[in-house]
């Protein structure tokens, strides 16, 4: 299964126990917001503090064990061409552009979650801080004031995702100007049943 995210679009689909995700800039220096869901039961879903608890880290890379918010692996990294991602900062929102930027009716992550994931029956309210695939965010030792600087990934970057459990997964190309230095790609999406390496 393959689905092409046009720029500032999104997706949300099912990857059952087993598959992986591949998921890809194929023009580089784009971002890609990811989240996901348990299947069997939609109280259950991606958690940043669990992730970040559990791996001792606020970077996660091929190895890294992504947790729910009841502390099962959900996902787990096994590729990432990349190598660096963000896990600390929500989805882009209408909300965001308006109160960072002053522009109103922006596309967002956000929405593009909210309106494929409502398919699944989860509400937008639920939607968790995401795993910001190729956001590359630095933080300040000193005050923690953070940075976003340029997407790690160049032309073909992957990363490769396997779920652990059914999950219902949503992907974005993300839509905001600073996180993707002002040009926007589209995403690829895949799911496969095994992936050697
Ligand atoms: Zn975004």
């Amino acid at each position: 299964m393959s689905i092409h995210l046009e720029p500032q679009t999104g997706c949300a689909l099912k990857v059952a126990a087993g598959e992986t995700l591949r998921v890809t800039s194929p023009t580089g220096g784009q971002v890609a917001d990811l989240t996901a869901f348990a299947a069997a039961d939609l109280g259950e879903w991606l958690s940043s503090g669990r992730t970040i608890d559990y791996g001792g880290t606020i970077l996660v890379t091929t190895g890294s064990v992504l947790y729910s918010n009841r502390s099962t692996p959900m996902l787990t990294i096994t590729a990432d061409t990349a190598g660096r991602h963000d896990f600390l900062i929500s989805p882009c929102s209408a909300e965001m552009f308006e109160r960072l930027y002053g522009s109103a009716g922006h596309p967002s992550c956000f929405t593009n979650l909210a309106t494929h994931l409502a398919r699944f029956g989860i509400h937008g309210d639920r939607i968790p801080t995401t795993l910001n695939l190729f956001m590359v965010v630095t933080v300040d030792p000193g005050d923690g004031h953070i940075t976003i600087e340029a997407p790690s990934c160049a032309a073909g970057d992957h990363v490769d995702l396997r779920a652990e459990i059914d999950l219902v997964v949503g992907v974005t190309a993300c839509s905001a100007e600073l996180t993707n230095q002002g040009v926007f790609g589209p995403i690829a999406v895949e799911v496969v049943a095994e992936l050697a390496g």
